[in-house]
């Protein structure tokens, strides 16, 4: 036996068939209501019809908490798990949602900006309303102070780092404040933007980071900065809902992945996939909305790059590719920030 193989052998492939590892996928939602932003707004019954299929489908909805644990201690979860999120905490959270994540005794939980709520803004939950879900069974995390942008507009310097920091750790403190110590160390970045440089921030203040770039989490995935699938607006009707929800994350090597803000105009990627086996060759990739051919430079690695200058703003890369051993897609998703040169 060649020596490359025996030791392949070693690594992996004597243990038999790779074990399905455990994964979940995270949907994100921000309104529920009729007359908000249709980006990002689903409407009462649109999100009951969520909630139906899921229950209908083999989707058990499962606390963020139970999931992280679980993909953490590589214990088993459901083939299909999914959580459950809000960001914001908007006001039809209470009055249009919890109804029915009690009627369907679905656990979530809620992202909030504690400003909004400190100042008593009409459309956003009070924290009495936001301690009536807890008590019920809610989770409570932290979307920041203000909700601005983190990573658009200032010098990445210390005094940057430290206004970050200290927006976050306010945040959490109101929460702790209004609802008890057990509030989760967990951080969903506003707009769904971050760096390498506020990954690091989180990092040292020992916070999970919640992006919103689609993909499944697993073991190996970025703790920094998990993806969610949009679950509002084009992304809500059940026929692209369901494929997402049954994908399973393509195993990256996480030092293979470009940090979100570029100022590159047509920004490039070359991933490398820690283990192929069960992928198709062929990749289905997306930059924006338009398909977009991607290549293999070897057996791990594949390049994506952006046909033409994407203008600044948020971006995004899809890859997908159809698993041979089940009727799924293993899905990677990579955010970018373009911003001035
Ligand atoms: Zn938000």
């Amino acid at each position: 036996m060649p020596a490359r193989l025996l030791l392949l052998c070693l690594l992996t492939l004597c243990a038999g068939p790779a074990l399905a590892q455990s994964h979940f996928n995270i949907l994100v939602y921000h309104h529920v209501a009729e007359d908000t932003p249709a980006s990002t707004t689903v409407s009462p019954a649109t999100f009951r019809e969520h909630l139906e299929y899921l229950r209908d489908n083999n989707h058990p909805v499962i606390a963020l908490q139970a999931a992280l644990d679980a993909v953490r201690n590589d214990e088993a979860l459901p083939d299909g798990a999914v959580v459950i999120t809000f960001d914001d905490a908007f006001k039809n959270i209470y009055t249009n949602a919890f109804p029915l994540l009690q009627e369907f005794a679905t656990p979530f939980t809620i992202f909030a900006a504690t400003d909004p709520i400190d100042q008593g803004f009409n459309d956003m939950l009070s924290w009495d309303q936001l301690r009536e879900m807890q008590e019920w069974g809610a989770t409570i995390a932290n979307h920041s102070r203000d909700h601005d942008y983190m990573v658009r507009h200032t010098p990445r310097d210390n005094a940057w780092r430290e206004a970050m920091a200290t927006n976050i750790r306010h945040a959490q403190q109101r929460l702790e404040d209004e609802l008890g110590d057990d509030i989760p160390r967990w951080f969903a970045y506003p707009y769904g933007e971050y760096s390498a440089g506020l990954k690091s921030i989180l990092q040292n203040e020992n916070f999970v980071g919640f992006a919103q770039h689609s993909g499944g989490v697993y073991s190996g995935s970025d703790f920094l900065a998990l993806p969610r699938f949009a679950a509002a607006g084009n992304y809500a009707r059940l026929e692209t809902l369901s494929t997402k929800l049954n994908s399973h994350p393509m195993p990256i090597d996480l030092s293979s992945i470009p940090d979100m803000p570029t100022t590159e105009s047509q920004p490039s990627m070359t991933i490398r996939v820690d283990d192929t086996s069960d992928m198709s060759q062929a990749l289905n990739c997306f930059v924006d909305s338009s398909w977009q051919d991607a290549q293999w430079i070897d057996e791990q690695q594949f390049k994506l790059s952006a046909p033409e200058p994407l203008g600044t703003g948020r971006h995004r890369f899809n890859c997908t590719a159809q698993a041979r051993s089940g009727n799924f897609f293993y899905w990677y998703s990579q955010p970018w920030l373009v911003l001035e040169e």
